[in-house]
């Protein structure tokens, strides 16, 4: 999406200005055209009334010499001059002039005959009319002598007024424009301008005077002095106008432009995350719009700076408590995974000896599941509290999971690390579980594996090496502090690691190498073969590796699920290949964490579609029945509603309370050899054991006694009620192959086996 194209706020205050100059452009331009046409209107009268002027004062001058002409006309001496010019030159130059008859002094006059031949010569006045000019009427016309525009005026000469009788002719002629320009006042005509046009030797009518005559018209001062103070002020305007629009373009850029600018950076700053309070309040906008928004600003400022600031602090506190684990106090998993990796990554800097402690409690499950979460928490705590005491100042304590806790040691060596171990168990056992009403001692055990300042390319492996060195420490009869590698030690760690270990992972991966073993439980009394129960071990370069070698990998690398994903494919194949007895009952072993994994729940229902012809049960042992209750009864009931029988496995062996033990959600309880060989002892332990397996089956449990090894036993599991024996007095767990060799069991459904039932 294209952006509009933005114009910023100086831009429009630009642009406002240049408008405001091109206006006041414009009214200049008109005020300047008015202004001309004011003046040439004006002109255009004063050059009328020059005209007007002009024609009055020329015909007053004609009319003035017309008048002379007639007065000289009808004059006596006149007549008298052209009857007997006795004193011509007399009348001539004085007699005319006197008792005013020539006014214009001038003026020259003469006489001519009738034949138009002047009366006598002399002076300026020429010797014979033009014969145009011998007229019964007076008649004027101008001509051009030396330069002079002169005015001729003929007049005929009658012997008596209004006589025909000629006599002669006068002439009465002037300098015109002499006369005209001297003798008179002029208010609109400039009389230096006044001329008249005439070719020398013409002769110009009167009547034509005028379109010879070029004059001006004398400039008006009121009209000059108008026209500069219109001027003036238009241009005083105008500059006043011009300093207006600049004037408001500096106080709109100062007042508005530049705080509005200084607003944008600050938003943009807030924007960028500064909150570092860049309003200076010393020098407040001048607009009070401005100011409050600015102050507004500031104020979210504030706030926003004090939200970072608790957002920072509530991140730092959320961090802290991501690492933290929530029931100990000491670091959580997460905290050990980036603190591992950190240290790793650095330690090139400052190469240096380096333990790995791994710490794990003794039969915790135990401990949970015979007194309770709540105490199991405690002694989750005490055990925390006392490492953390063992271990040196800078050293942090893990607690990667349940019962299992490490840390690993900077800058020590093996036999620190050991001290430290040392330290952690006397802490330990030093440690007041009475307290709490736990009476068997709390234990840990503590797998140490270090890594020397010069193979720090092997750092990697120190956790695993823990691990190994753990499951050695945990073995029974060691000091429960195992360091890997130790010549003590190595030897079983090499097959730990080298043996199970290898053999498990390949076992996962490769389908086949997990072998069943098949062992039969028969029904009592009667002692007819029931059922079978499925028995993991490992193939592995030809050696046959069995689960109390293997189990123990399996759950410490927390692959119960994989594990038993991997028997059930294997079951699946067995059953597939025909060779189990069609009818035999199936006991499979599960572990508590699979029965709630979706994979498996998938797999046992896909396995379902054979409990026809191989009727099922599940087994799962006592103590992580228990352990898992919760999760695990809404998948109990769902694979029951499959067929699927459920047995509690090993039972005797875990501490569970009773009152656990009167409402589980299984059919059968296998009771656990160790319990069974109790019932053969005629001491008050096998009395109370043999009470309790009343009670079990009173309250309509099927039992099967597991660990048979005599007919003494046999008989006395027989004689309790039990519905089912396991052992190897009756059987030993076979291969697939070799049950063919033993006799078939009954047909589940021809059986009373209660287990089925
Ligand atoms: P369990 O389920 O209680 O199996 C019975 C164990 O007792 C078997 O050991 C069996 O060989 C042994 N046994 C049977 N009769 C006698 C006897 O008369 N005397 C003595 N001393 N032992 C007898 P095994 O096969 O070594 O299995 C050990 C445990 O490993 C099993 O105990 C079971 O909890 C677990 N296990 C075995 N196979 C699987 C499996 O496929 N999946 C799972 N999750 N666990 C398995
Ligand atoms: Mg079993
Ligand atoms: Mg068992």
């Amino acid at each position: 999406m294209t952006r509009p194209a933005q114009i910023s706020i100086r831009q429009i205050a630009l642009t406002f200005v240049a408008g405001l100059l091109i206006l006041i452009g414009l009214i200049g331009g008109i005020a300047a055209y008015q202004t001309r046409s004011v003046t040439n209107s004006l002109e255009q009268h004063s050059q009328q009334a020059a005209s007007a002027e002009l024609r009055a004062v020329v015909e007053r001058l004609l009319g003035r010499t017309a008048s002379q002409a007639d007065t000289l006309a009808a004059w006596d001496e006149t007549r008298q001059q052209l009857v007997t010019p006795e004193y011509y030159a007399y009348w001539r130059d004085q007699r005319a002039y006197e008792g005013g008859i020539l006014v214009n002094r001038l003026a020259r006059t003469a006489l001519y005959r009738d034949s138009g031949q002047i009366l006598a010569a002399g002076g300026s006045m020429p010797a014979q009319l033009p014969a145009a000019r011998l007229l019964p009427e007076r008649s004027s016309w101008f001509s051009q002598e030396s330069g002079i525009t002169m005015l001729n005026v003929v007049f005929p000469v009658y012997r008596e007024s209004g006589g025909q009788a000629l006599l002669g002719y006068g002439l009465l002629r002037f300098d015109f424009m002499n006369e005209l320009v001297q003798h008179n006042q002029f208010h609109f005509v400039d009389p230096a301008s006044i001329s008249l046009t005439l070719q020398a030797g013409e002769a110009l009518n009167v009547s034509q005077l005028y379109s010879r005559m070029q004059f001006s018209a004398r400039t008006d001062p009121d009209q000059l002095k108008f026209q500069a103070i219109f001027s003036r002020t238009l241009l005083a305007l105008l500059a006043l106008l011009i300093l207006a629009a600049l004037a408001g373009f500096v106080i709109y850029n100062h007042l508005l432009v530049r705080p509005l600018g200084q607003l944008s950076r600050e938003i943009n700053a807030m924007q960028q995350g500064q909150f570092n309070l860049a309003v200076d309040h010393s020098a407040p906008m001048q607009l009070g719009e401005l100011e409050r928004i600015r102050r507004s600003l500031h104020d979210y400022q504030l706030q926003l700076r004090e939200l970072h600031g608790s957002l920072e602090d509530q991140n730092r506190e959320f961090h802290s408590q991501a690492r933290q684990d929530a029931l100990t106090g000491c670091h959580n998993r997460r905290a050990y995974e980036e603190d591992w990796e950190h240290f790793r990554a650095n330690l090139h800097l400052h190469p240096q000896g380096v333990a790995f402690l791994l710490f794990d409690c003794d039969r915790f499950k135990t401990i949970n599941d015979t007194y309770g979460h709540a105490k199991g928490d405690r002694v989750l705590t005490l055990i925390a509290d006392a490492l953390v005491m063992a271990l040196r100042a800078n050293d942090r304590l893990y607690r990667l999971g349940g019962d299992e806790f490490a840390t690993f040691l900077s800058r020590t060596t093996p036999a620190q690390a050991k001290q430290i171990a040392q330290r952690c168990h006397s802490l330990i056992d030093a440690a007041s579980f009475k307290e709490l009403g736990i009476n068997e001692p709390v234990g840990i055990s503590i797998g140490i594996a270090f890594c020397e300042a010069s193979q720090l390319e092997h750092i990697d492996e120190l956790p695993k090496q823990a691990d190994v060195a753990m499951y050695t420490a945990k073995q029974p009869g060691r000091t429960r502090i195992a360091l890997y590698g130790d010549d003590a030690e190595r030897a079983s760690q090499t097959l730990v690691a080298s043996l199970e270990t290898s053999a498990l992972f390949q076992a996962l991966a490769t389908p086949g190498m997990i072998e069943m073993h098949y062992q039969p439980i028969h029904a009592l009394p009667g002692r007819k073969l029931a059922y079978y129960e499925a028995l993991a071990r490992i193939r592995y370069n030809g050696q046959l590796i069995m689960p109390g070698a293997f189990l123990p990998v399996v759950s410490s690398r927390r692959l119960e699920t994989e594990f038993d994903t991997a028997v059930l494919q294997q079951i699946e194949m067995d059953i597939a290949s025909d060779q189990l007895p069609p009818g035999s009952g199936l006991s499979i072993n599960l572990s508590a964490q699979s029965i709630s994994n979706a994979e498996i729940v998938s797999q046992l229902l896909e396995l379902s579609r054979h409990n026809a012809r191989y009727p099922m049960v599940l087994e799962i042992t006592e103590t992580s029945l228990i352990t898992q209750m919760t999760e695990v009864r809404t998948y109990l009931d769902l694979l029951r509603s499959l067929n699927y029988r459920i047995a509690m496995d090993d039972f005797g062996t875990g501490y569970s309370p009773l009152r656990y033990l009167v409402d589980l959600p299984v059919d059968v309880v296998k009771f656990d050899i160790s319990l069974v060989n109790k019932l053969a002892q005629n001491d008050r332990a096998g009395q109370v054991v043999a009470d309790f397996a009343r009670m079990m089956r009173d309250a309509g449990y099927a039992l099967v006694a597991e660990g048979i090894e005599s007919e003494e036993v046999l008989l006395k599991v027989e004689s309790l009620g039990f519905e089912h024996a396991q052992g190897f007095f009756l059987g030993r767990p076979v291969a697939l192959a070799q049950i063919s060799q033993t006799p078939s069991p009954e047909p589940w459904h021809d059986t009373d086996s209660s287990v089925f039932a």
